[in-house]
Formats: C-alpha cells, sequence, structure tokens
C-alpha cells in the first residue's frame, strides 16, 4: 500500500468557513416553542443544543471513510505496513483531497490497510460509538467486499461475519442498530459486480439490505452493470447507487431505470427541473451529504449547495457524512452546515430523521419500532416534524 504523506497543496479543498445563519426560509409546518425559540425557525446558537440532541438516522455513510486516524495507523503498524515517519497528524493531513479522483484513489489505499476481518470489526464497533456520541439511532452503513478480496483476500463470509460481529455488539454496547450495503466499485468489471450481487443476495440474513454502486463515476454509467443489478432486485435487494455527484442529471436518469428507493447524494439533479420532478413524484429520496461534496470539489462552496433548492422542490431528504473521518465532519456538523447556510429548521431537521425512518431499508417490525422511539424522542423535545412542500409525511420503503 502506499500509506505515505501527500504533498501539501494549495488547491486541498478546504474546510467550510460558517458564518451566521441565513434567512431563507420557505418551510415552517409547525410552531412548536422549546422555551423561548421556536423549532421552526432557523437555528441560531442559542438552540444549538438541540442539534446536538435531536435523535438521527444517517444512511449513507461508508465503513472504510469512517475509519478515525489514530486505529488507521494502529492497524498498518500492527501489519507491518511501512509507513515512513507518518504519525496521527500527518494521517490527517493525507485527508486533503485535490479532487474527486484523488479522493477515490487515496480512498483505496487506506482501504488496502484493512488486511483482516478483525479490523472490519474494529471499524464498525467504533463507528457505532461515533454515531452514539450524536444520538444517531439507526445506520445503514456501505462497505466495499470487492476491495477486502482484492487486496487482502479476505472471503465475503468472513468479512461479513466481522461487520454483523461488530454491529451486535455495538448495539449490546450503545443501542445503535445497523444494516449493510455492500458497493460495488464502478472501475471493476460488471463480472465483478455480479459477484458483488451474489454475496449482497446471500449476506440478506446477516443484515445486508442492498446493492450499492460507488467509485469514480464519469464514463461508468450504472447502465454497465444492468444485469446484476436486476438479478439482485429480482431476489428482493434492491439497488441503492451513488449518482449525480460528478456526473450531472444524466447519472441520476441512469440509476432511475432500474427504481432504486435511494440514491446516494443524487445533488446534480437540480440542473435537470424534469428530474427533479421525477425524483419527487416517485418518491425517490436523496442521501445528502453536503460536506462530502465541498471536500471532493462537487460544489464550490458551502451556499452554493443545491440542498435548499432540492428540499423546496419537494425533494425527499436525508443528511448524511458520507466518509466522516476523511471529511473532517460528523452528522452533527452536517445538520449545523445546513442550518447556518441554507436556514434549515430544527422541525425540518426531525422531518428528515422521520425521513430517514421510512427509507431506510428494514422489514416493518424494525421499522416500526425505529420510528416509535424517534417520535417519542422528538416529542419528548417538544418538536413536530415539517417535511418539504408537498410531502405530507415519506412512504416506507420495501423493507
Ligand atoms: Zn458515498
Amino acid at each position: 500500500m502506499k500509506l505515505c504523506p501527500q504533498q501539501t497543496d494549495d488547491h486541498a479543498v478546504a474546510a467550510p468557513r460558517l458564518p451566521g445563519p441565513t434567512s431563507d426560509i420557505s418551510n415552517g409546518g409547525c410552531r412548536t416553542r422549546i422555551g423561548t425559540v421556536s423549532t421552526a425557525e432557523p437555528v441560531g446558537p442559542d438552540r444549538d443544543d438541540l442539534i446536538q440532541r435531536l435523535p438521527k438516522v444517517e444512511l449513507h455513510v461508508h465503513l472504510e471513510g469512517s475509519v478515525r486516524p489514530a486505529t488507521l495507523l494502529r492497524i498498518a503498524r500492527r501489519h507491518g505496513l511501512d509507513l515512513g515517519r507518518l504519525d496521527e497528524a500527518g494521517v490527517v493531513e493525507l485527508f486533503r483531497f485535490r479532487s474527486f479522483r484523488h479522493f477515490t484513489e487515496l480512498y483505496e489505499q487506506c482501504c488496502a490497510a484493512l488486511r483482516e476481518p478483525a479490523d472490519l470489526q474494529l471499524l464498525t464497533e467504533e463507528l457505532a460509538d461515533m454515531a452514539h456520541e450524536q444520538n444517531v439511532r439507526h445506520l445503514e452503513v456501505t462497505f466495499s467486499p470487492g476491495t477486502h478480496r482484492r487486496g487482502p483476500g479476505i472471503p465475503f463470509d468472513e468479512q461479513l461475519d466481522a461487520v454483523a460481529r461488530g454491529a451486535e455488539e455495538a448495539r449490546r454496547r450503545t443501542g445503535v442498530s445497523m444494516r449493510f450495503v455492500v458497493d460495488h466499485v464502478r472501475g471493476e468489471s460488471p463480472e465483478e459486480c455480479q459477484r458483488v450481487a451474489e454475496w449482497a443476495v446471500a449476506g440478506v440474513p446477516r443484515g445486508v439490505v442492498a446493492l450499492g454502486l460507488g467509485g469514480f463515476e464519469p464514463g461508468r454509467p450504472a447502465s454497465l452493470f444492468a444485469e446484476p443489478i436486476r438479478w439482485a432486485a429480482a431476489r428482493g435487494v434492491p439497488f441503492v447507487p451513488h449518482a449525480g455527484e460528478a456526473v450531472g442529471p444524466e447519472g441520476v436518469w441512469d440509476c432511475l431505470a432500474f427504481d432504486p428507493p435511494r440514491i446516494a447524494h443524487g445533488i446534480r439533479s437540480v440542473e435537470d427541473p424534469a428530474l427533479v420532478t421525477a425524483l419527487r413524484d416517485r418518491s425517490v429520496v436523496l442521501d445528502v451529504c453536503p460536506t462530502s461534496n465541498l471536500r471532493t470539489a462537487v460544489v464550490p462552496g458551502p451556499q452554493a449547495h443545491p440542498l435548499r433548492r432540492l428540499w423546496d422542490a419537494g425533494v425527499r431528504l436525508t443528511l448524511n457524512t458520507d466518509d466522516p473521518t476523511m471529511f473532517h465532519t460528523d452528522l452533527v456538523a452536517e445538520h449545523r452546515l445546513a442550518a447556518r447556510w441554507h436556514g434549515f429548521t430544527v422541525a425540518q431537521f426531525a422531518g428528515m430523521a422521520l425521513t430517514a425512518v421510512e427509507a431506510a431499508l428494514l422489514p416493518d417490525p424494525a421499522r416500526a419500532a425505529l420510528r416509535d422511539r424517534v417520535r417519542a424522542e422528538l416529542s419528548g423535545l417538544g418538536v413536530v416534524p415539517a417535511y418539504p412542500p408537498g410531502v405530507a409525511q415519506p412512504a416506507p420503503a420495501a423493507g
């Protein structure tokens, strides 16, 4: 592996600077008050603690992109990998991306440090710990089994055993529940995608809920992998791809042919009004990750992010971190960004959390339990959820 210090680059994507709140509010469906501040008004610093306390559900987060720098170093040293003089601060510096392609290259290097099932279990447990600290109640975690099989040769069964063990241990310790999306990397072949699809289907009894599609998007549309996507769907495993991130609306249209219940990112749909209408009318949920889009330079700055425009157009949205440690973010920070730059309210964040409950790929009993828990907590906080214009309440996904 090439885990070595990256040259400092003046063009590295900088962390967003966050000034005060905007006033662009279009949907204040409720007027619940806590203390003296309405939860249907923009979140100012005086009620910032509410963002931390809100119950949350995250549907798009990568296991490998959640590795703590210290953990990555510890794992790499245990496996005798040559780190040069790299220390924890050096790993943090590594996670500065010049472009989307640079990010995907570095991501694969980090994956190469993970050489044993125990590494995957450790990452699973640490991800749940981080989620628990932010009042996340349920996670849908993406991982890329082809990457771990091609490099260190970990069989899928052993990968799945490891993450399932980690999820069970995490649930017992923190109460955070987890399910898994197995991701095919676009740069690999359709034959490899078929293998991943077969793993996804075989993994359903142990918590796999979807076939994902990630990696570098340009030139590698979902339709290249039509057969395995349809093969998995015919066996009850839905397709939840990345799209509309490095490629424009055509990438999202391409995915819609496979009836995905959700799309990771999908933000460039905003460039095509007909596509926005299609997403809204078909109740496709976009799992939006604002800081990720800033770090990979998909959008030029936080104010330019289409989060608010998509919401106002009636598209169902959830907030997510994507690769939190690599992007120097967490789910609370994503909420703060949305509040400060786009005027989202606590009521609207509650609506996003309940949208995530309904869009999570869960069987009905588990969804009902999660819904009851999140609703009870929101009620305890005095928050009534607000949804995008025209959305009364989100429809449940097929679990
Ligand atoms: Zn992602």
